[in-house]
């Protein structure tokens, strides 16, 4: 062994042990007693000017951000005249993830309790008629049986209980933590361990929050190397837009954050490597996926695009490479760097972007185009997961990007005996040269692709609350990295001065926390739990008095 693999070997085990360390007991045993020591509740005293500032829109504080939504529940549980309405909420997420064999027992229990006029739980705030279709339909198993109720139940909630919310000691609560949310965060709040890839313009590390024991990837963008090459516009767009878009099906950021030489996005950790990594390295002699394996895959890719495009974003560098693997072997998008936001009353785009091979025929063309040239690439993307190679290009084949686009443009795509009659379909269909005639983003959704019986085994409605158990599981004691030496150094950066107007992007860049993340953080790991503790029953909380 030599001196490089020696390193590999000892920055593999402290970042196995590290990542070990989130689930079960050992979470708060390893996590920096002095950092979680600074995760503290200001004295009521100390946050009340925020009460008229903070994020107070019912949908955000109560039904988005995961500890608002904690609060207001423990608030409906402590009224007599709520406790029905949050029970049902509870019960209508239990039942969307539920297995699909359990559904209609669980539905029928709900009935009983919910929608009988006689039950002492009754739900007298839902419209008659949204009762009627609950009672007849329920034996039916459908995974929105509860979709109605439950926005009749919001809109009640917001009228009925949002004031009393904020009148009560719960309120106190959430702006306590929306307080602590607001410090500063930097690197001073991270461990680093072993490098994971190597970036455009810096590497991406794994890293640890030292308060709560919770492990992330950190990507580094050097300023230097951004200002040379141009890239502060790419830079501010994947901040912008991983801190706007919340899905188990792209990775989220946590903290941006700047040191004296990087800016750092803090993001999602997806320890099971990206899909390429799969279909080409791990069993050399049989690449590619089993149809089961791609189409799991492709459907949760479809969550993940579909999520963009509700918020106008288009993801323009689907391929392999960009679909990583977490523990549990679910898929998120990540590399948001080519990606672009339609701004309001604007609907097309245009702009060569993307990667040789996986580019529409549209964009090729220069003409404008939308949320097409996305599930044009998902084809290319599913057809080389099947065939273990691109659809227009041999893997390995040295062929110009001119070849590669005239064949985009104009060669029909063959299918060897190993596709099936549905995935030849929906690969056909999704590789539709014509942009109108392509499967994809139609009224706002991707209802009808989700429909095609290439996904006549999905259960979405488990599949999107994370329930749908993944064909691969990765190894928790592996690393699918590349070795430390593997990964590649940087060349250094000569003759580039940073001046004013640097430091002003640097400052506008490094925002924190983004809140919806940095709250799951304190849920997941216990932290919330430890801190939200409460005074004797009808009292104001211990911590609120004195
Ligand atoms: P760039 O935009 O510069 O191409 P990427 O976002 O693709 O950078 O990251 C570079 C590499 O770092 C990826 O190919 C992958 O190996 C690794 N990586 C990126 N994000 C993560 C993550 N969230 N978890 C684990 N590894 C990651
Ligand atoms: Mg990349
Ligand atoms: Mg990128």
């Amino acid at each position: 062994m030599d001196l490089g693999d020696l390193e590999t070997v000892v920055a593999n085990s402290a970042y196995v042990s590290a990542r070990g360390s989130i689930d079960g007991a050992t979470a708060a045993s390893l996590r920096d007693k002095k950092m979680r020591a600074r995760l503290k509740l200001p004295h009521i005293r100390d946050c009340e000017h925020m009460k008229t500032s903070v994020d107070t829109a019912f949908d955000s504080m109560c039904v988005n951000q995961p500890i608002g939504k904690r609060l207001f529940l423990q608030f409906l549980e402590s009224e007599a005249t709520h406790t029905n309405a949050g029970e049902l909420w509870k019960d209508i997420e239990d039942y969307t993830v539920c297995q699909e064999a359990d559904r209609v027992q669980k539905a029928q229990k709900m009935v009983n309790k919910y929608y009988k006029s006689a039950s002492k739980m009754f739900c007298s705030f839902l419209e008659e008629k949204a009762v009627a279709r609950v009672v007849e339909d329920f034996k039916n198993a459908r995974g929105d049986l509860f979709k109605e109720s439950e926005q009749q139940m919001i809109k009640h909630l917001e009228k009925m209980a949002l004031a009393g919310f904020k009148d009560s000691m719960y309120f106190l609560r959430y702006v306590q933590f929306k307080w602590l949310e607001s410090q500063p965060f930097d690197e001073d709040w991270f461990n680093e361990f072993r490098v994971l890839g190597k970036g455009g313009f810096g590497e991406v590390f794994a890293c640890q929050a030292k308060a709560t024991g919770k492990m992330y990837a950190n990507k580094k963008l050097e300023k230097k190397r951004l200002k040379k090459r141009g890239g502060y516009q790419g830079a501010i767009v994947e901040k912008r837009i991983l801190a706007k878009v919340h899905s188990r099906f792209i990775v989220s950021l946590a903290y941006a954050f700047q040191t004296k030489s990087e800016l750092c996005l803090v993001m999602t950790i997806m320890n099971g490597g990206d899909l390429r990594f799969h279909m080409y390295d791990m069993d050399e002699k049989n690449p590619g996926f089993t149809e089961t394996r791609a189409c799991f895959y492709t459907a949760q890719i479809i969550c993940g695009v579909e999520h963009l495009h509700q918020h106008r974003i288009i993801y323009r560098d689907l391929k392999p490479e960009n679909v990583l693997l977490d523990d549990a072997g679910h898929v998120r998008l990540s590399d948001m760097g080519l990606a672009v936001e339609l701004p309001p009353g604007k609907d097309k785009t245009s702009g060569y972007a993307g990667t040789p091979g996986f580019m529409a025929p549209e964009l090729l063309q220069k003409k404008e185009y939308d949320y097409t040239v996305d599930y044009f690439t998902l084809g290319v993307t599913l057809y080389e997961m099947i065939a273990a190679k691109g659809p227009f290009r041999v893997r390995g084949e040295k062929v110009e990007n001119t070849e590669v686009a005239r064949r985009i443009l104009n060669d029909p795509v063959s299918y060897t005996p190993v596709f099936s009659k549905d995935c030849k379909d929906i690969c056909e269909g999704l590789m539709h040269k014509d942009p109108e005639k392509r499967l994809g983003f139609k009224n706002n959704d991707c209802e009808e692709l989700k429909k095609q019986p290439f996904f006549k085994d999905i259960n979405w409605g488990c599949l999107e609350g994370g329930m749908l158990p993944p064909p691969f599981v990765p190894d928790p004691k592996a690393v699918y990295a590349k070795d430390i030496d593997g990964v590649g150094a940087f060349s250094s950066i000569k003759g580039v001065a940073l001046d004013k107007e640097d430091t002003d992007f640097y400052n506008d860049f490094s925002s924190g926390n983004v809140p919806i993340p940095w709250q799951e953080e304190m849920i997941e790991t216990g932290v919330f739990g430890e801190m939200n503790i409460w005074g004797e029953k009808g009292k104001l909380p211990n911590d609120l008095d004195a």
